[in-house]
């Protein structure tokens, strides 16, 4: 029997298997047949020479939103994940219980990208920009989504909620409160993204382990960091206690400062995501790869930035099983990367520039062993 592909003379970067060397890898039946130091190319039926490039696995984006068409934020996923290296893409909670029928039969199903999702707490989900979802508890229906959840746990991670007071109102932390109690229900995770006007040690003090927060490096205000600079003790016991803390890049949720004064510190996220939507694709975000060079240049190892977009953010979504690594036997979803050598402007979401020496780029995606 011969390989389907292999991806002969390139680096291979595989976190989950302590595993930065050079390697082929050949895929078949839509798996991961082999990674070994050398494979004759007579054994493939197609042999893709990557020499000098990066063998990943696929990248997993924990934070977008791809329901477009519905919501005024939802992208197109396959066209961003399919050229960068993207396998994986996870909608943190555009739908809601009442709309995810739709998104399943609409959006996921047809796409070649794996596309996962958040429900939202809030019954009308994430419609458009200035609706504040969460001004009402009754829009709020804990067991409905927790109905939503344990009938759909393939497409399905947990619950998303927004905790500003932009999305909450006077709310306070009530609606996370709503979200913990679905997601005990039905035994899942919440995501819980940040943001001024509601203090952030109120949230974190609710967080269990497993749970994420999403924007880690906002800088709207009630941010990470004190007004002397300082990661709040908050923060770093909430860390201790199992709460992952996730990038979700955005339009207005990374503050370079931010992440530069807490990773001075120590604090370095647990997950890089973009939290792409139709306001950041055409910049300051553009995709994956784009967010991962920007934490190449705040200091992380391009290991580290490929295992925080790998099986890190596998494990934040409870996936590790299926995807995230290049274990033989699992489902061959694989990137293949360019580190190009240069000056790149990078923005974060406060019109911060910083330039950076290196840049990823995709050359390839491989998404259940197909090009
Ligand atoms: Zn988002």
């Amino acid at each position: 029997m011969k390989y389907d592909i292999l991806l002969k003379g390139g680096t291979v970067i595989d976190p989950a298997q302590q595993l930065h060397d050079a390697r082929d890898v050949a895929i078949a039946d839509g798996k991961i047949a082999a990674i070994e130091k050398d494979i004759s190319e007579t054994r493939a039926k197609q042999t893709v020479f990557v020499k000098d490039k990066y063998v990943t696995p696929g990248l997993v984006d924990i934070h977008a939103h791809v329901y477009a068409g519905v919501t005024t934020w939802g992208i197109k996923a396959d066209p961003v994940c399919t050229t960068a290296g993207t396998t994986t893409i996870v909608d943190a909670g555009s739908p809601s219980w009442a709309t995810f029928p739709g998104f399943q039969e609409f959006i996921a199903q047809p796409a070649r990208t794996q596309i996962l999702t958040y429900i939202h707490i809030s019954g009308i989900g994430l419609v458009y920009g200035p609706v504040g979802e969460m001004h009402e508890l009754e829009y709020a229906h804990p067991g409905k989504v927790a109905e939503t959840l344990m009938q759909n746990r393939e497409g399905t991670i947990g619950v998303k909620v927004r905790q500003g007071r932009a999305q909450v109102g006077d709310n306070g932390v009530e609606p996370l409160k709503l979200a913990i109690q679905a997601a005990e229900l039905a035994g899942t995770p919440v995501m819980c993204h940040i943001g001024a006007g509601v203090p952030l040690p109120d949230v974190l003090k609710l967080m269990r382990p497993g749970d994420v927060i999403t924007h880690c490096f906002q800088g709207r205000g009630d941010s990470i960091i004190d007004d002397k600079g300082r990661v709040i003790p908050e923060a770093w016991s909430a860390r201790e206690d199992g709460v992952i803390f996730d990038v979700g890049h955005g339009a207005g949720s990374f503050r370079y400062e931010v992440a530069q004064r807490a990773m001075e510190q120590g604090f370095v996220s647990d997950v890089i995501s973009t939290d792409l939507h139709t306001g950041n694709i055409n910049g300051p975000v553009y995709d994956l790869p784009t967010t991962l060079s920007k934490f190449l240049h705040l200091g992380l190892s391009l290991g580290e930035v490929i295992e925080k977009s790998t099986i890190a953010a596998a494990k934040a979504i409870q996936r590790e099983d299926e995807i995230g690594h290049l274990k033989i036997g699992t489902v061959a979803d694989v990137a293949v990367f360019d580190l190009i050598e240069g000056e790149f402007e990078f923005f974060d979401t406060h019109g911060t520039k910083f330039v950076g020496n290196q840049k990823l780029k995709a050359d390839l995606t491989i998404r259940q062993g197909k090009l």
